[in-house]
């Protein structure tokens, strides 16, 4: 009798993925050399649910670019979009973010004027000044700035000036979230978080056992890492693995897309095992 309970108990595989860099190419924003692969694990049944610092508006982008019907988690964090398509009494879209304006207010009152004149809003700067930042074409930058939840800024200053702001932000309840091209000022949102709670929430609806592999290549992607079963490296070489203190983390040698192709395949071999 155990043993059949035993056998009962399937495992669903979930893999919360960063996108640039780790699935998508860093300079073409692409992944055709993986696609095929891509499309055949959500054809087993595996869910993938993308978990990164752009917007609503790109990642549904992003699913319509490729036809895809993915649920997704947005801005570093703070709202996660599409469960009920992973079962249909789930909510259709959650908020654990502040809005941008609540966000700003506690920065205005917050930080000090000598920190403030060394920091650029980049929503403030004119549009092509918009694009030499974040590196997009028109369209893609247009839906790339329509942030609900994040100030993208630069910062001017010193590694001191900045690590005093980095440490103001944090005692006031916010963060600082370092992606591949900007600097976010967020609520006390990440990845991680987003990921644990979707996990929480998918776990009350299905039966199966999940299992969580969590995919990155930066900084801000780290503590997800941390916290999933499968934590998988993408080679970056702007980002020093060396520092990652994680004991069982999978690393690629390629950078994306071939490097999330190859990390997932050895995650789902030792799942298997
Ligand atoms: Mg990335």
């Amino acid at each position: 009798m155990l043993i059949f309970t035993l056998m009962k108990q399937k495992k669903q595989i979930v893999i919360f993925t960063d996108l640039d860099g780790s699935l998508l190419d860093k300079n073409t924003f692409e992944f055709d050399e993986i696609e095929d692969y891509f499309r055949e694990l959500i054809s087993i049944g595996i869910i993938i649910i993308p978990n990164s610092s752009k917007t609503e508006a790109e990642l549904s982008d992003f699913n319509n670019q490729y036809n895809l019907n993915l649920s997704f988690i947005a801005e570093n964090g703070s709202s996660i979009h599409g469960l009920n398509l992973i079962h249909k009494n789930l909510p259709k879209k959650i908020f654990l973010s502040r809005t941008s304006d609540e966000i700003y207010n506690v920065y205005n009152q917050k930080i000090p004027p000598k920190l403030k004149s060394k920091i650029t809003f980049i929503l403030n700067l004119k549009s092509n000044e918009q694009r030499e930042i974040f590196g997009l074409p028109l369209e893609k930058m247009n839906l790339a700035i329509k942030r609900n939840y994040s100030l993208p800024i630069k910062f001017n200053g010193i590694e001191i000036e900045k690590n005093e702001f980095i440490k103001i932000i944090n005692d006031s309840g916010l963060t600082v979230q370092t992606g591949g091209r900007i600097m976010n000022i967020c609520d006390n949102v990440n990845k991680s978080k987003a990921m644990c709670k979707t996990i929480e929430l998918i776990n009350k609806e299905i039966d199966n056992e999940i299992i969580s592999i969590g995919v990155g290549d930066n900084q801000n992607d780290i503590d997800m890492l941390k916290h999933s079963d499968y934590p998988c490296l993408v080679k970056n070489n702007s980002f020093d693995s060396a520092l990652v203190n994680i004991d069982n983390l999978i690393k690629s040698s390629e950078p994306s897309p071939k490097g999330w192709a190859d990390v997932i395949k050895t995650a789902i071999q030792k799942i298997k095992t």
